[in-house]
């Protein structure tokens, strides 16, 4: 079994997440992904976070069709700080073998590594499958990710056709997907509530309601 676990804030999910869980899918033949909706977020202000339930049931709503996607609510029932190497520990303990699951990130947030608890440790236990958008599968910005990486733990290098990263030594890999420019964000979306202005299309319309129902991100509550 092949799995992914893509991690985020869900405030709220959105297509972009979906399309590059797709993508991740079927560019590294997982069998699984499991969308992890954090606790509380380190890395975010906590205005204009929606709680961890409200969220959670985002996710689970527009997971609903998916067979092969699966709502974890390990970071939520932990509470506190969500960190990825507590996550991460947790899915794969009991696991035969951890090199089939990957730690689904986008470039951007990947590139704040530096700054997480315990970096050293993580990219010593987690293999990463980093999503590249636009021109960020571009040598350049590759070689940049590199740097990043190699400033915290030295033993990763570049593989043939810049396709991963590996530390061999630990048998850790990054695996670098490019993906199709979905260009949405949950900040955006919320821009949008707070301005009366239509999400339509930009999330599933199950998710929508449930935020027009539950008037989250000070949503009218009206219909449209
Ligand atoms: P916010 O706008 O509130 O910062 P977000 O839309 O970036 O939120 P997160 O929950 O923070 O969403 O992101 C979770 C993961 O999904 C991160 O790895 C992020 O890089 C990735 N991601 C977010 N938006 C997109 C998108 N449009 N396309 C591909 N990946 C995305």
């Amino acid at each position: 079994m092949r799995v992914g676990i893509l991690g985020g804030t869900f405030n709220p999910i959105h297509y972009g997440h979906l399309r590059s869980a797709e993508e991740v899918r079927k560019a590294l033949l997982l069998d699984e992904i499991r969308f992890v909706p954090s606790a509380l977020p380190p890395h975010k202000s906590q205005d204009e976070v929606a709680s961890a339930a409200d969220r959670l049931e985002m996710v689970r709503i527009a997971l609903e069709d998916y067979p092969a996607y699966v709502c974890d609510p390990v970071e939520v029932e932990r509470g506190g700080l969500s960190y990825t190497l507590d996550t991460w520990e947790e899915l794969t303990r009991g696991a035969s073998d951890d090199n089939n699951m990957f730690f689904i990130i986008g470039a951007d947030a990947f590139l704040e590594l530096g700054t997480w608890h315990k970096p050293k440790e993580v990219l010593n236990a987690v293999d990463f499958a980093v999503t590249l958008r636009g021109n960020q599968h571009s040598s350049a910005y590759l070689e940049a990710l590199l740097r990043v990486i190699q400033e915290i733990e030295p033993g990763y290098c570049m593989g043939k056709c810049l396709k991963e990263a590996e530390f061999t030594d630990k048998k850790r890999v990054i695996k670098f997907v490019p993906i199709t420019e979905v260009d949405i964000s949950a900040t955006r979306i919320r821009q949008h509530i707070k301005e009366s202005y239509s999400i339509r299309h930009l999330l599933p319309r199950e998710v929508e309601l449930f935020i027009i129902r539950r008037r989250l991100y000070g949503h009218s509550g009206t219909v449209c």
